[in-house]
């Protein structure tokens, strides 16, 4: 190209540039949206989710975005989170998938399944590994386009008032446990029961329940449970690493422009990492005080892990039976699992164990 040619291309290309700015202000309308979040304000870890998410969606768009943030019940009740994005009530929701069993079983797989994935696999299946994907044809079926938005990290087992020395010791132990957990805890003798958080307190203190199992250290020093029941069992098998989204209802999600949806999907994977940061930031200390306030840690014996592995793989059998829908992401999790595991079983175990028997050792 001649260099009178190139400038005179060059200038056409500025021109051209200049009028594109008209369309940048397009991609930037004033929005206004709400989420309502499934979680009080007092777990401020997980209903902080919203509020990172909501901020830096502000900060991106210069405030031409806002998104404002509603507890739990203040527009509608935690566990309604999802209808409301449905039915259009609210733009978006954050919530645990999980809590939606009751409608489909395969909204387990968005949060935890028994035997599952941990926080890191977990991402790595959504992001990588087709998950999210799969996840959200699933939800179109509702309405619903889902961003991966935080992760508790693997929960603990619960508070229990008698020590679970044996399989048999779980026969007719009313636990406050949830949706999918629950069915298979049931089939080894366990009285699963439906327990709103503010209320585990007073029904383990009166002994209607024997054992309950809520979140981690962080989360489970605000409710006291050591007080009134001072076993501490690990692991919380049942949610290896429990993942809460963002629920978008569909039609707003495809109304958007693709600068939003960018934003958006960005801010919560922000949302989604800051999570995890905190709870592991803040479970060591929240440990200690527990211990120190009397709180006695037990792990689940191997003997009891392998009856409600057995058990998780029975329920599994039963569901993929006769639902299409979980057979099919159920199936695509598991050899998933398999090569994490593999590969898991290398460096970050090793490394993991070395240095946790280091610590020790002092
Ligand atoms: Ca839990």
């Amino acid at each position: 190209m001649k260099r009178r040619q190139f400038l005179k291309t060059a200038a056409v290309g500025a021109a051209a540039g200049a009028i594109a700015s008209p369309a940048v202000a397009q991609s930037m309308p004033e929005v206004k949206w709400r989420v309502t979040s499934s979680f009080p304000k007092s777990l401020d870890t997980i209903y902080g989710a919203s509020e990172v998410f909501a901020k830096a969606v502000a900060e991106a768009t210069d405030n031409k975005f806002q998104i404002q943030v509603f507890a739990a019940g203040e527009i509608v009740p935690g566990l309604q989170a999802s209808d409301a994005v449905t039915n259009g009530t609210v733009e978006m929701c954050h919530t645990a998938s999980y809590y939606y069993v009751g409608k489909d079983p395969t909204f387990a797989f968005g949060t935890a399944v028994p035997f599952g994935l941990n926080s890191r696999q977990q991402n790595a299946w959504f992001y990588h590994g087709g998950g999210q994907a799969l996840m959200n044809d699933f939800y179109k079926k509702y309405n619903i386009y889902s961003l991966p938005g935080g992760n508790t990290g693997c929960q603990m087992g619960g508070w229990f008032r008698k020590e679970i020395r044996t399989v048999a010791d779980l026969q007719g132990v009313k636990m406050r446990i949830g949706g999918f957990a629950g069915q298979v805890l049931q089939k080894l003798g366990v009285v699963p029961q439906q327990v709103a958080g503010g209320d585990i307190y007073p029904a383990l203190e009166k002994g209607t329940i024997d054992a309950a199992e809520w979140v981690g250290p962080y989360d489970d020093e605000k409710l006291g449970f050591n007080k009134v029941a001072p076993f501490y069992y690990y692991p919380g098998w049942w949610e290896g690493g429990a993942a809460l989204h963002f629920f978008i209802n569909q039609a707003k999600w495809d109304s958007l422009p693709a600068t939003y949806k960018s934003i958006l999907t960005t801010a919560a994977a922000l949302a989604n990492v800051d999570m995890q940061a905190k709870y592991d930031a803040r479970n060591p200390a929240a440990l200690k005080r527990l211990v120190g306030g009397g709180a006695q840690l037990r792990p689940f014996t191997p003997d009891v892990m392998e009856a409600c592995l057995k058990a998780a793989n029975e329920v599994y059998a039963e569901t993929s039976a006769r639902n299409a829908d979980f057979k099919k992401v159920y199936d695509a999790m598991v050899p998933f699992r398999n090569d994490q595991y593999l590969w898991w079983q290398i460096a970050e175990y090793n490394m993991d164990t070395f240095m946790i028997r280091a610590r020790a050792r002092g």
